[in-house]
C-alpha cells in the first residue's frame, strides 16, 4: 500500500506534467489555428479590419503563445524544483541552520522564497516588454522606467505584504485549531483595505492621473452616469501611454471612493459615442453584480483555502509529500503556508475553464446592458478599434478560447451585438 505521503507525491507530479501537457498542446493548437487564418479576415470583419492589420495580429499572437510555452516549460521546472527535488526544503534547513526558529526565520523563508522565485518571471517580463511588445510598437518604457518600476513594486510588496504575512503567521501559530478562520478573516480584511488604499496611495506611484478635462467626454459621460444611477467620485485621466499603447478603461475603489479611470490611449483611439458605449459595459458589471459576485466568489474560494490549509498543515505527509521534512523543533507554518501556494495552482488548473466560462457570461451582459444605455453599434466600433490596435486575433481556435478567454472572442462578441452582420 502507498503511504499517504507517496500518494501525494504521485498525484501531485500527475497533475503538474498533466497541466503541462495540456497548456502546450492547446497552445500549439491556438498557434496553428491563428497562422492558418492569418491571410484571410473573416467575413464579418472583412469592411472594417485590413489585411496587414490581420497579419500582425496573428504574428503578436504566435508571438505571445511562444513565449507562454517557454513560460509552461520554467514555471513546471521550477515548482519541481521547490517540490519534489527539495529546493523549499534546503532553503528552510539553511535558514534555519543561520536564524534558528522564531519568527525572524519564518518570514525570512517567506522573502526568500518570493525573491527566488521572482527571477524567473522578471527575466520573461523583461523578454515580453523589451522583446514581443517592442517588436510590435507597442512598449512605450525606457529600462530606466522598468527598473524604477521594479524597485517600486518591490518596496510596495514588502511594506503592504510583510505585515500580513507576519499577522497570518502569528495567528497560525497562537490562534489554536481554528487559526484558519482567524487568517481568513484577517485576509479578507486586508483585501478590502487593499481595495480603498490602492486608488489613493499605490497606483499614483507608478501612474499620473488628472481630472478628466475634454468638456464633450465629460458631459456625456456623466450624462451616461445619471442615466444609469452611478455615482462615483471622479472621473480621471491615467497616463497609460507611459508604459504603452495598450488602451483601457476601469472602475477602481468601492463605497463612496469608486472612480472612472479612462487611459489616454483610450480616449486618443475612441470617438465620444465609443467611449460612452465602453464605459457603459464597465457600468454593466456593476449594474449586473458581478463585482459583487466575484468579491463572494474569491471569499468563499479563499474560505476553502484556508480551511484546506488548516487541515493539510497538521498531517507530516503534506509536506513529506512536496519535497520537504517538517522541523520537531521549530514552527513549519511558513513552510506549509508556501507548499500550499505552491500546490494550489496546480490543483485548481483544470478549474480555470469554469471561471473563464462565468467570465465571458459576464462580458456578455455588460455588453447587453451597453447595448440599452448607449448604443451597441458605438460599442461593437470601438471593440473592433481596440481589437485592432491591440493586435488581438479575431480567429482564435475555440477550444483554446472555451478554456483560456475571460472575454469572449470578437466574432461572437460583434454578433451579439450587430444583429446578422454580414448579411446585409
Ligand atoms: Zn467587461
Amino acid at each position: 500500500m502507498a503511504s499517504p505521503s507517496m500518494t501525494l507525491s504521485i498525484a501531485f507530479a500527475v497533475l503538474l506534467l498533466a497541466g503541462l501537457v495540456v497548456r502546450l498542446w492547446l497552445a500549439n493548437r491556438q498557434a496553428r489555428h491563428v497562422w492558418r487564418h492569418r491571410e484571410q479576415v473573416p467575413a464579418a470583419f472583412a469592411g472594417t479590419v485590413s489585411a496587414e492589420a490581420h497579419r500582425k495580429a496573428a504574428g503578436y499572437t504566435i508571438a505571445r503563445l511562444r513565449l507562454g510555452i517557454v513560460e509552461a516549460a520554467v514555471d513546471t521546472a521550477v515548482l519541481l524544483g521547490w517540490t519534489l527535488l527539495g529546493g523549499l526544503d534546503a532553503l528552510n534547513q539553511a535558514l534555519l541552520a543561520w536564524l534558528g526558529p522564531g519568527m525572524t526565520q519564518q518570514l525570512a523563508l517567506l522573502g526568500a522564497f518570493a525573491l527566488i522565485g521572482a527571477v524567473p518571471s522578471l527575466l520573461l517580463g523583461w523578454w515580453s516588454t523589451f522583446r514581443i511588445e517592442a517588436r510590435f510598437g507597442f512598449n512605450r518604457m525606457s529600462m530606466r522606467l522598468w527598473l524604477a518600476d521594479l524597485l517600486k513594486g518591490t518596496a510596495v510588496a514588502t511594506v503592504v505584504g510583510l505585515p500580513i504575512a507576519a499577522l497570518v503567521l502569528w495567528l497560525m501559530g497562537s490562534a489554536g485549531p481554528w487559526w484558519w478562520l482567524w487568517a481568513w478573516g484577517a485576509w479578507m480584511g486586508f483585501n478590502l483595505l487593499l481595495l480603498v488604499l490602492y486608488p489613493t496611495f499605490i497606483a499614483p506611484l507608478f501612474n499620473k492621473f488628472e481630472p478628466l478635462t475634454d468638456e464633450t467626454v465629460k458631459a456625456r459621460v456623466q450624462a451616461l452616469m445619471q442615466r444609469c444611477g452611478f455615482a462615483a467620485k471622479g472621473l480621471f485621466v491615467m497616463d497609460g501611454s507611459r508604459r504603452s499603447a495598450h488602451a483601457n478603461a476601469y472602475f477602481t475603489g468601492f463605497g463612496a471612493a469608486k472612480r472612472v479611470v479612462f487611459f489616454d490611449t483610450l480616449l486618443r483611439q475612441l470617438e465620444p459615442g465609443e467611449i460612452d458605449a465602453v464605459l457603459a459595459h464597465e457600468l454593466g458589471h456593476f449594474k449586473r453584480r458581478h463585482i459583487l459576485q466575484r468579491l463572494v466568489l474569491m471569499f468563499a474560494l479563499s474560505l476553502a483555502g484556508f480551511a484546506l490549509l488548516g487541515w493539510l498543515s497538521g498531517q507530516s505527509w503534506f509536506f513529506t509529500g512536496l519535497g520537504a521534512t517538517p522541523s520537531l523543533a521549530a514552527s513549519n507554518d511558513a513552510l506549509a503556508l508556501i507548499l500550499f501556494l505552491l500546490l494550489a495552482p496546480v490543483a485548481t488548473f483544470f478549474l480555470s475553464p469554469l471561471l473563464a466560462q462565468l467570465s465571458r457570461r459576464h462580458e456578455f451582459e455588460a455588453d447587453a446592458y451597453a447595448s440599452e444605455q448607449a448604443n451597441g453599434h458605438e460599442l461593437a466600433s470601438a471593440l473592433l478599434k481596440l481589437y485592432q490596435d491591440n493586435a488581438s486575433t479575431l480567429t482564435p481556435d475555440p477550444l483554446y478560447a472555451r478554456f483560456y478567454y475571460s472575454h469572449p472572442p470578437a466574432s461572437e462578441r460583434l454578433a451579439r451585438l450587430l444583429p446578422s452582420p454580414g448579411t446585409a
